[in-house]
């Protein structure tokens, strides 16, 4: 059955890199039988140029009926000064929640030819390849009572950690299944000693685990974890963990790459339906000058084969590509070193199609 994709340019360089995604994809429909067809959206500031609103109905409409979205990034100087219910941002947020994605992939890999670019040591990182579940719709940042009251002449904040045993299961399902199709490990990250939460989180994990016998699991308190993504990041396959610690640790794990432009991210529903999206910004400051680095956007193209078109064998067809085309040498100029020479962005584009063939 041929797959629908809706693909989400948005603002800044996202109609770029968004073109070089594409020749990716007619690449593979041409060479590789790959079934499907894309059409395009409004999200963001072109959004809300084109209608007042950073998220059409239209768009959230045929966000649900497609197989997956492919999102470029939102955002810019220009929409910076506008309510904030007609921001860029809440469009994203909106697609978001109402697509009903609570799992959020955040893989870091780091190919050899770019482990200079790293804060770390060469030899810690070159060939890093691990991947963050981080749960999204929950805990900390959703959970109620929250406020700030008065107490006894002062202020007082508050925030309610919160995690349901439902909540926890899918979460760890998502992470179980995304270990299943990678090196079959996976890491549950909590604060068990210490929080309640954590208890349940962890007992939670380990039950469903049981259904995963061919995925080894581990735990790890945060605290240890986070020493460990920096002492020897290697060690771990996938990581699942709670909305609060992921937010830090797959920012941890990004910057042990240390090259925004290559790194993509994929958030799914309990359909599998997922959207896909780089995790840099819109880049408002190198829009329309044709340098933008398109491989965070091509990579992110990667996991919605892998993860939502059920076509792994394709995602790994362009992840080698990818890995071809920075052995030879290609770079663009956020992955280049002092000196080295430097490609724009439709180049990269057509190297990876070459690569492809
Ligand atoms: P940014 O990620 O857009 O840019 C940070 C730096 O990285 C800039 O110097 C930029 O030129 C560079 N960079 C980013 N992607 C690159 C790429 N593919 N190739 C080469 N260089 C790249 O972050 P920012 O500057 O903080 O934010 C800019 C705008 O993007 C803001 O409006 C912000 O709200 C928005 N934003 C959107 C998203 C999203 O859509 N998911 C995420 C972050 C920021």
């Amino acid at each position: 059955m041929t797959q629908t994709i809706l693909i989400l340019p948005g603002d800044g360089i996202g109609p770029e890199i968004t073109a070089e995604a594409e020749k990716v994809l007619t690449a593979l429909r041409r060479q590789h039988g790959f079934d499907a067809s894309w059409s395009h959206g409004l999200i963001g500031g072109a959004a809300f140029d084109a209608t007042g609103e950073p998220l059409p109905a239209a768009t959230l409409t045929a966000a649900k009926a497609a197989d997956a979205v492919l999102l470029a990034a939102v955002g810019g100087p220009k929409y910076d000064t506008l309510p904030r219910p007609q921001r860029p941002e809440r469009g994203l947020l909106a697609i978001r929640a109402g697509m009903g994605l609570y799992a959020n992939l955040r893989p870091a890999l780091l190919y050899p030819e770019l482990a200079q670019a790293s804060s770390l040591k060469p030899e810690l990182v070159a060939d890093l390849d691990i991947l963050i579940v981080r749960e999204l719709t929950g805990g900390i940042y959703f959970g109620q009572p929250r406020g700030i009251r008065e107490e006894h002449g002062q202020r007082v904040g508050y925030n309610t950690e919160v995690y349901s045993e439902s909540e926890i299961e899918r979460i760890a399902r998502s992470a179980f299944e995304a270990a299943r199709l990678r090196g079959k490990r996976l890491c549950s990250v909590d604060k068990a000693n210490v929080l309640e939460s954590s208890e349940l989180w962890r007992e939670t994990v380990i039950r469903v685990g049981a259904e995963y016998s061919d995925v080894a699991l581990t735990h790890q308190y945060v605290d240890n974890a986070a020493m460990q993504l920096v002492r020897a990041p290697k060690q771990f396959d996938v990581i699942v963990t709670s909305n609060l610690f992921g937010d830090i640790l797959s920012d941890i794990a990004a910057q042990l790459t240390g090259s925004i432009g290559m790194l993509p991210s994929a958030s799914l529903n309990e359909r599998r339906q997922g959207l896909y999206e780089p995790i840099h910004g819109s880049a408002p400051d190198i829009a329309g000058k044709g340098v933008a680095n398109p491989l965070a956007m091509i990579l992110s193209l990667a996991m919605m084969l892998r993860y939502s078109l059920q076509r792994a064998d394709l995602a790994l067809k362009v992840e080698t590509a990818v890995r071809h085309v920075l052995a030879d040498g290609l770079r663009t100029g956020d992955i280049a070193r002092a000196g080295e020479a430097t490609v724009g962005t439709p180049a990269m584009g057509d190297a990876v199609v070459a690569a492809l063939a």
